[in-house]
């Protein structure tokens, strides 16, 4: 077990992933958390991200910050993706060296894998294919990411892990009818047309494209449980191993939240991989699985929806 009371770098704590692993190191009792505020560290400028490694010596590390965001975002904002999420895997990976950080987990993500790859995906299938096209950049910063700790692991022995998990949501997320992933996406608009009568709602795509989705605080229980538990090259897949379709999904926030609705995909807009669903037999083995339902898992991200819009949190 990584050590409770020694210090621990949460890098991206403002976000999804990070402000749950944040929640999650609390409640285990974690005493000695460190983070930092993007307006003072940016974790793309390596000699601030050292000098910032020097004085604050964290012993374990949670990297998990990066540019994220939906179909839509990762098609218009190609440079982004692969710009920011390859310096900031580099330097945080590389300072972390430099410092010798005892124990180091990345996060990837399941569009690193072939676009046609078998499903359930299992870790092997990296680099056997080419990628979907919609997310190619923000997938090779990600593989990047895995090779930058399988390397410092093989030349130096620096005990960093990768985790890829699957599409994830909770409290928390991007709900920007726009940029964010589907399902907040689509629990924004289905709110709005309810607040505004509306007889239709749009979704994007055929709806036929499968996906599967981990609450956020599984994640970062996952996380947790990797940090104790896993010391190895191969990176690891956590999800729930079970998908459905994007219809499906839709069905299900619409009876959520406006049953009343009728549903209509726009075809023109892209459906991205047809299906994503990542085998977890390797982390099922080691012992640990996923425990929300995606039924709580919406119920209670709605509810958490309301509350930040109720308290201005969630932008119009
Ligand atoms: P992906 O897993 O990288 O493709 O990420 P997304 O969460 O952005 O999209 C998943 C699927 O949901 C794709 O097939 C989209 O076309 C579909 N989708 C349907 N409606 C929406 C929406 O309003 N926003 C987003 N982001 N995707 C949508």
């Amino acid at each position: 077990m990584i050590d409770r009371k020694s210090p621990v770098f949460v890098a991206g704590h403002k976000g999804l992933v990070g402000s749950a692993i944040l929640r999650r190191l609390e409640s285990e009792g974690f005493s000695d958390l460190r983070v930092v505020e993007r307006k003072d560290l940016d974790l793309r400028d390596q000699s601030a991200v050292d000098t910032w490694f020097e004085s604050e010596r964290p012993k374990y590390v949670f990297l998990v910050a990066g540019t994220v965001g939906g179909i839509m975002a990762n098609s218009t904002r190609p440079a982004d993706f692969i710009y920011d999420n390859l310096m900031i895997h580099g330097t945080v990976v590389h300072a972390s060296h430099r410092v010798e950080v005892e124990k180091l987990i990345y996060l990837g993500s399941s569009c690193i894998y072939p676009r046609e790859a078998d499903q359930p995906i299992t870790e092997s299938s990296l680099l056997s294919g080419p990628l979907e096209p919609t997310n190619e950049s923000y997938a090779l910063a990600k593989i990047a990411g895995i090779k930058l700790c399988e390397g410092y692991r093989r030349q130096y022995g620096d005990d960093f892990i990768s985790a890829m998990p699957t599409n994830l949501y909770g409290q928390g997320d991007n709900f920007d009818e726009i940029n964010g992933h589907v399902l907040p996406s689509l629990m924004r608009r289905f709110h709005e047309a309810k607040e505004e009568q509306q007889a239709t709602v749009e979704v994007w795509g055929t709806g036929k494209a499968k996906r599967e989705f981990l609450h956020v605080d599984d994640l970062a229980d996952a996380c947790l449980f990797l940090m104790d538990n896993y010391s190895d090259l191969e990176h690891i897949n956590v999800g729930t191993g079970v998908d459905l379709s994007i219809q499906e999904l839709a069905e299900n926030i619409r009876d959520l939240i406006y049953p009343e609705a009728e549903i209509v995909f726009d075809s023109s807009k892209p459906d991205g991989m047809p299906r994503k669903v990542l085998d977890v037999s390797k982390l099922t083995e080691l012992g640990w699985k996923a425990r929300v339902p995606l039924s709580e898992g919406l119920t209670s991200t709605y509810k958490w929806f309301c509350d930040a819009k109720a308290r201005g949190e969630i932008r119009e």
